[in-house]
């Protein structure tokens, strides 16, 4: 029987609640799909920083490479919002992805049916199956490219730098391609090559990476009409891979048009079976302790965690099914409505497990 040693990051706020929740799931899952899972739990964010002084300890980097996957809750609060830059819990969320390496990531933005009407897009538009995968790059350009301020025409200035390496196109694009592999087969490269260099250096070795993929239909478009069409057509997208900087903004575009925050779950992957599993949500300090947070873009990120990492594809797609079921009738106060039963993070905790 298979063993997974898995690293919990519960981090700040609501995430010691919500990553329990989703270990109750992920306990469920291995006990009817016969595999065994054992946790290990590490600091990160605030709490690390209340007990070591930093926000990421060199003990969490190495219990995090010593195992299978890493699920993460969320970090930061107000708590800490006095600390320098480089020491506040966000840094120790840079941090980590780094040292483990987590070049791609990836935000599914899919609608559960019962859940439509939470959309701010018109039904007619999302459809019944709307279902994107945008593949961002995590580790380069703008956001770890030189920077600096120096004088413009006797002004203050400041300057930052996009740069990509062809090797690091190439692995991302490869993440998307085998992505649409065994999905609907289609990938959409975004980026702005009718201004950029760096872009054109992006567009030309996706479409040489493009040739080990015949079967996936491969269409470019410019940043800024992707973030027009998501909004006009979301249905036309299957997987988009994109820059750090494009991926950060449209994947929060598109993280709308599925509706709640606490429905968004996310997975950050290192090329090999280690990847840091997350809700794309924060640590929302304004509702931590009260049992009323929403579970499920953890409990749907465990879902993420046995498809990608730890090839339990039948577990995933019960866990996503017990979640579509249970939102038919119960509801947590962020995706309440009419007609619906409201429950509390652990009871919708224990209406998935039951379904399971
Ligand atoms: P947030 O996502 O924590 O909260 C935004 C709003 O959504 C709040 O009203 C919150 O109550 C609500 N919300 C979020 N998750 C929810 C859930 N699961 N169920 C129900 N409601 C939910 O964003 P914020 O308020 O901008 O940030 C709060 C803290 O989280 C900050 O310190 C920020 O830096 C940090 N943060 C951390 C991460 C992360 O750990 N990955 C991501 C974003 C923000």
């Amino acid at each position: 029987m298979n063993n997974y040693k898995i690293t919990l990051l519960k981090g700040d706020g609501i995430g010691p609640e919500i990553v329990d929740q989703a270990i109750k799931v992920l306990d469920k899952a291995a006990e009817k799909f016969n595999f065994t899972v054992t946790y290990d739990e590490a600091l990160l964010g605030g709490c690390a920083i209340d007990a070591t002084g930093v926000p990421l300890p060199a003990e969490t980097v190495a219990k995090c490479k010593a195992s299978d996957s890493v699920i993460l809750g969320a970090v930061g609060g107000p708590k800490w919002d006095d600390q320098p830059g480089s020491n506040r819990p966000e840094a120790g969320l840079l941090g980590i992805r780094g040292a483990l390496g987590l070049f791609a990531n990836l935000r599914p933005s899919v609608i559960f049916g019962p859940l439509k009407s939470a959309s701010p897009i018109k039904d007619d538009i999302i459809g019944d199956n709307m279902d994107i995968m945008i593949v961002r790059e995590l580790t380069g350009g703008i956001y770890f490219g030189e920077r600096g301020r120096k004088e413009v025409d006797g002004q203050p200035a400041a300057w930052d730098t996009e740069q990509y390496t062809v090797a690091e196109v190439e692995r991302i694009a490869r993440v998307a391609f085998d992505l649409a592999m065994k999905r609907d087969k289609r990938v959409t490269s975004v980026d702005k090559a009718n201004v950029l260099e760096s872009s054109r250096l992006w567009r030309e070795t996706v479409i040489r990476v493009a040739k080990d993929y015949p079967e996936v239909t491969l269409n470019h478009m410019y940043v800024d009409n992707c973030a027009m069409q998501l909004v006009r057509n979301p249905k036309q997208f299957d997987v988009i891979v994109t820059s750090n900087i494009f991926g950060d903004i449209l994947s929060d575009e598109a993280s709308m048009i599925a509706g709640s925050i606490g429905m968004l779950a996310s997975a950050s992957l290192s090329g090999g079976k280690l990847g840091l599993y997350e809700p794309i949500h924060g640590s929302a300090p304004d509702i931590a302790g009260q049992n009323i947070a929403n579970p499920l873009a953890t409990i749907l990120s465990v879902a993420m965690m046995l498809r990608y990492s730890l090839d339990q594809q039948a577990a995933a797609e019960a866990i996503e099914a017990a979640v579509a079921k249970v939102l038919e009738q119960y509801r947590t106060p962020d995706i309440y409505e009419d007609g619906f039963t409201k429950v509390g993070c652990k009871e919708m905790g224990d209406l998935v497990c039951a379904q399971l």
